[in-house]
């Protein structure tokens, strides 16, 4: 159960709460880039970030091709305003 980051909705906060509870650290602070980064190879698939995400920006989903799906889903929704 791969999570999608929304970019458009991320703060990308420094003090993330959805990062401070991913325990393999799949989801970190990247100091260089100035922004949250997510390592897919870490992630356990537990959606305990999706819990914490404040604004709401983390999807989960059950397998690659639904996380697929539900990311054209969300641009779709985006093209249409
Ligand atoms: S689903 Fe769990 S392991 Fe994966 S990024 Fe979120 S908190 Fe971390």
């Amino acid at each position: 159960m791969p999570i999608y980051v929304d970019p458009d909705i991320c703060d990308n906060s420094k003090d993330c709460p959805a990062a401070s509870y991913c325990v393999p650290l799949a989801l970190e602070f990247d100091n260089e880039k100035g922004k949250i980064a997510y390592d897919k190879s870490k992630c356990k698939s537990c959606g305990t970030c999706v819990h914490h995400c404040g604004p709401g920006a983390i999807y989960l989903a059950k397998d690659d091709e639904e996380l697929e799906m539900l990311v054209e889903e969300l641009n779709k929704l985006k093209e249409m305003g």
